[in-house]
């Protein structure tokens, strides 16, 4: 019988996290996820932990981690993600960019494996280029509230890069974009749970300064999909995933109201310091080099996470 494949998946209980412990296990992995659970949920891996190829650990990746035995590939997704949950963990968030890159880098090097690292539409900060291209160098506030996430992201890409230069080892790195989905956190602040728990709860939908800021967001199966790909191919990156279908906030508000409550009320509340104004990716290289694009509908996905958040925060 052939040895299993074994991935460390850190973050693994969190939203991306645990879609890609799901997907790996499927394919005949050994999955191994570490997390530390502080914004992540164990409720996310309940159906997995019986699964004689899964083993949770619960570590905080800031604090070097020992593991015996093969281990053929590292991603890196441990991070508090959402606006107001990197706000509300500013330390937690640049350690866990910071010291779990490396930790996690040193893991890679130790064992010889393929490392990957989640990175962010966040390192071009309040984009000044439309669409982003990942040639794009940003326009980031190094010290604004944001920071703590956007600064600790791109020194993760930089020692991530120093790594491969200097110890050789296979890296990859993934620029992910806005993306929703099952197993979002319905109280992280993000736009998505926000407007669908607003909607499941009859109360207004609060879109933040005139709404015409905009995002772009991808269904996590769609971004599960590109990230795979990445991982297996000869491309080490930066590589922007996400969907290039760009709406204003309030268009995205108007959506919804139109599709799940034509009486909802939108109100408008301030908007965040620092907020980007405009933010969509241009996805011509995970187009030509890996043959993926998003094919999800925004309206399909929506529909999706709706029964999800229905079914499990009625
Ligand atoms: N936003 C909003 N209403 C909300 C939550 C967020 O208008 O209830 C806005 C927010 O100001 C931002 C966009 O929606 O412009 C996306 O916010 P999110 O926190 O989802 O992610 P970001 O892309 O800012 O990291």
């Amino acid at each position: 019988m052939p040895v299993k494949k074994v991935i460390l998946i850190t973050g693994g209980a969190g939203f991306l996290g645990s879609h890609l412990c799901d997907w790996f296990i499927a394919r005949g992995f050994y999955v191994i996820a570490l997390d530390n659970l502080i914004t992540g949920s164990s409720k996310n891996i309940a159906h997995l932990l019986s699964h004689k190829h899964f083993r949770f650990m619960k570590h905080n990746i800031s604090k070097p981690v020992r593991l015996g035995g093969r281990l053929d590939y590292v991603l890196h997704f441990a991070s508090p993600a959402s606006p107001v949950d990197y706000m509300n963990h500013p330390i937690e968030t640049m350690m866990a960019g910071a010291q779990g890159t490396q930790n996690t880098l040193e893991l890679a090097r130790a064992k010889k494996a393929t490392f990957m690292l989640a990175s962010t539409s966040e390192v071009y900060g309040d984009p000044l280029e439309h669409p982003q291209k990942e040639s794009y160098w940003g326009h980031v506030n190094p010290n604004g509230p944001r920071s703590v996430y956007d600064e600790a992201k791109r020194y993760a890409e930089a020692l991530t890069l120093a790594y491969e230069k200097v110890h050789r080892i296979p890296v990859k790195i993934v620029r992910i974009f806005n993306t929703y989905g099952p197993r979002m956190q319905i109280n992280d602040g993000r736009v998505v749970p926000n407007f669908i728990d607003q909607i499941l709860h009859h109360r207004p939908l609060t879109v933040y300064g005139r709404g015409n800021q905009t995002r772009s967001f991808c269904y996590v199966d769609d971004l599960i999909k590109g990230i795979t790909k990445l991982l297996f191919s000869k491309l080490c990156g930066p590589v922007n995933i996400g969907n290039p279908r760009e709406f204003t906030i309030l268009e995205f508000a108007r959506l919804v109201r139109k599709i799940y409550n034509p009486q909802a009320k939108i109100i408008f509340l301030p908007l965040p310091p620092d907020d980007p104004r405009q933010r969509c990716p241009d996805i011509r290289l995970a187009r030509q080099k890996l043959n993926w694009e998003p094919k999800i509908p925004l309206q399909q996905g929506i529909q999706m996470t709706m029964e999800w958040f229905a079914k499990y925060h009625p």
